[in-house]
This record gives structure tokens, C-alpha cells and sequence, in this order.
């Protein structure tokens, strides 16, 4: 049989078997004890990496952003975000459901939050209206295609939120591909956060969990969120070794993937069928526009899985996001080419 390409997400990683042995010989504990050495190992080195002073292993990147925007808010209050960010687009309306807080939407291009509607839309909290009391970014951006915003923005950002007394919460699931991509350390990026969540189990390859990483004070108040909605665990130890081991040996790799996704796209640009805005092409993702033609995201996946390549589709939507990452190579890469052009014939 064929091998199944795999475009839907980088989430799809399965652990290496280095990973695996790892995991069989973790040593563990009661991590609501703070007895297992292995989490307590992972935590440590996350936060020194970060350029945080402290950091908790938390079982998603979804339960990691709503712990920090709980911890950081109180109900009523308001918090910034883009439009198009994970938070607000993909983690069911939590904001609202777990810390009582209203979402306000702002543009900008690339996931980067327009500057000027930042400073206008802060609201101190005079009698009439509810303060606002974060500010969420995303680095690299999902939606806008796994966009890279840069340090200058990010500054920008912070200073605004600083100059109002406002906490600033980095949605960082994929930051690696974003140091990557910029060439700089992690904590170049995350020093303009209050608090800093990333993902073990995407490009890095894990197969479970996420870091929230952030000042003393804040993750005692994070750690009790956590608790809180059920995301403390046992022997973590377990997935917290592939977490450790993934985080020291991927994020060099992760340049990688970028190459696929720019291989990738640069097979594609020209067809007459396929818009693809190649500036935007900056770490491991593509998004595809199909143009001139009656087929939808829809089709088209369906079309790809009768050739052994999954990528979502959604109905109606002409847009496609394909995600590259260890577990495809340059040659999966242009058998996807292939098979796109000729489903487009
Ligand atoms: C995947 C993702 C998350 C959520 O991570 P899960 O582990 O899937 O809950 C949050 N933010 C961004 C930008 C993501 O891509």
C-alpha cells in the first residue's frame, strides 16, 4: 500500500522511536505532589528557554490559552485579540465561557493587529465601559497561513500594552517555527509576553501537551487554574519525557519544514487554477486559493484521499491549508504537487 501523506496539521506527528524510549523509562510521580522529576525537568527547562522564571506542563494548547487569560482576567473585563486567531476562532467561545470575558476583534495583515486600533481600542474603564486587561498575540499565525510577526510588531505591541498597564499573552503554539524563520532565539520573541503558551506536539513532534510559561506569581495563579479545569495530571512524566526530549533535539529541525512548504508552493504558483500569495509562505504552511474552478476545499480533499494525501476540506470554501512536517519528506512534497495539478488537471 501506498503511504498516506499527511497535510491536515503538523499535530500529526507520531513520536520518534527515540521518543518512545524514552517514555518507557521515564522516571515519574504524583505531579500534583510535584513529584515527578520528569515534569518537574520539562517545566525547568521550558521557562529557562523562554526566558521565563517559571512554567506548567498542561495536557493542550487550548487549555494552556484559556488558563492564561483566566489567570490574567476577571470576569466582565475585556481582552484584544485578532480576528482571525486561534483563540477566538477554533477554542468554542471559551474566553467567554470560562473567564466571563468579552472578545474584541481587531484586523491587521498577517495576524499582526493593526497598531493604531490597538492604541484606539484600549479602554481604561471609566464608568461606562469594561476595562480592558489583556491584549493576546500569535506567533506564528495559523489562520493567515502560518505567518511570522516580526519582533518590531510584537514590540510595538507590548510597549502599548505596558504604557496602559495591560498583560500581553502570546499564543505561541508554533514559536519555534517562528525563531526559526526569523533567526533568533525563543525568547526574543517571548520577551514581549507576559505569558507565553507553545505547543510540544506540533512540529516538535510530541505526542502529547503544551508549556505555559510565565513570572513566579503568575503561574502559582496558572497552576491553580489548571486544577482547576481538570488539566493537572498524575504520572505525567510519561509524555513529559518525549515533551523534554522533543524540546532539545526539533527546534533546529523545524527549518526543514519550511523548505517543503516553500518547495511546495513554488510547484504550484502559475497554474491557472491556484492563487497562492507566496509572501506569505514563511514557515511550514500554505494556503491555496483555488480559482476558476466549480470544485471546493471539499472536493478537492476528497479527490487528494482517493490518492492517499489528507488535507481538510471544508464545504463551500475555496481556501486550503496544507501543513508540512517531519513525517512528510521533499519526495511526499512532490507527489502532493503532482496530484494537485492533476485533480486540476
Ligand atoms: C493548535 C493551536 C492551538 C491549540 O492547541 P491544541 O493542543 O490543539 O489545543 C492554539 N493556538 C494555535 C495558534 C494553534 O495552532
Amino acid at each position: 500500500m501506498n503511504k498516506i501523506i499527511d497535510l491536515r496539521s503538523d499535530t500529526v506527528t507520531k513520536p520518534t522511536d527515540e521518543m518512545r524510549k524514552v517514555m518507557s523509562s521515564a522516571i515519574v510521580g504524583d505531579d500534583v505532589y510535584k513529584d515527578d522529576p520528569t515534569v518537574n525537568e520539562l517545566e525547568k527547562y521550558a521557562a529557562e528557554i523562554m526566558g521565563k522564571q517559571s512554567a506548567i506542563f498542561v495536557p493542550s494548547g487550548t487549555m494552556g490559552n484559556q488558563i492564561c487569560i483566566k489567570t490574567h482576567t476577571n470576569p466582565g473585563e475585556e481582552i484584544i485579540l485578532h480576528r482571525k486567531s486561534h483563540i477566538f476562532v477554533y477554542e468554542l467561545g471559551a474566553p467567554a465561557v470560562i473567564s466571563g470575558v468579552l472578545t474584541k476583534l481587531l484586523d491587521g495583515p498577517d495576524g499582526a493587529i493593526d497598531i493604531d486600533e490597538l492604541k484606539e481600542s484600549i479602554q481604561q474603564g471609566d464608568m461606562h465601559h469594561a476595562k480592558t486587561t489583556l491584549i493576546c498575540m500569535e506567533n506564528t499565525h495559523n489562520v493567515c497561513g502560518g505567518t511570522v510577526v516580526s519582533l518590531e510588531h510584537m514590540k510595538k505591541a507590548y510597549d502599548i500594552a505596558k504604557e496602559n498597564n495591560i498583560k500581553v499573552h502570546l499564543d505561541g503554539a508554533r514559536i519555534f517555527n517562528a525563531a526559526a524563520a526569523l533567526g533568533v532565539d525563543v525568547k526574543e520573541i517571548a520577551k514581549y509576553s507576559d505569558s507565553v503558551m507553545f505547543c510540544l506536539s506540533k512540529g516538535l513532534g510530541a505526542p502529547v501537551g503544551s508549556m505555559v510559561c510565565g513570572e513566579y506569581d503568575f503561574i502559582e495563579k496558572a497552576m491553580r487554574v489548571r486544577k482547576m479545569l481538570g488539566g493537572t495530571m498524575r504520572q505525567a512524566g510519561i509524555i513529559a519525557s518525549a515533551g523534554l526530549l522533543a524540546l532539545k533535539t526539533m527546534p533546529d529541525k523545524l527549518c526543514l519544514d519550511h523548505e517543503k512548504a516553500r518547495f511546495f508552493a513554488e510547484g504550484l504558483i502559475g497554474h491557472k487554477n491556484i492563487n497562492i500569495d507566496l509572501s506569505s509562505v514563511q514557515t511550514n504552511m500554505v494556503n491555496v486559493d483555488f480559482i476558476d474552478t466549480s470544485y471546493d476545499s471539499y472536493d478537492i480533499s476528497n479527490m487528494l484521499k482517493d490518492k492517499n494525501i489528507l488535507v481538510n476540506g471544508d464545504k463551500n470554501i475555496k481556501r486550503m491549508r496544507f501543513v508540512f512536517h517531519r513525517d512528510v519528506d521533499m519526495k511526499d512534497t512532490q507527489i502532493a504537487i503532482e496530484a494537485l495539478r492533476q485533480i486540476l488537471n
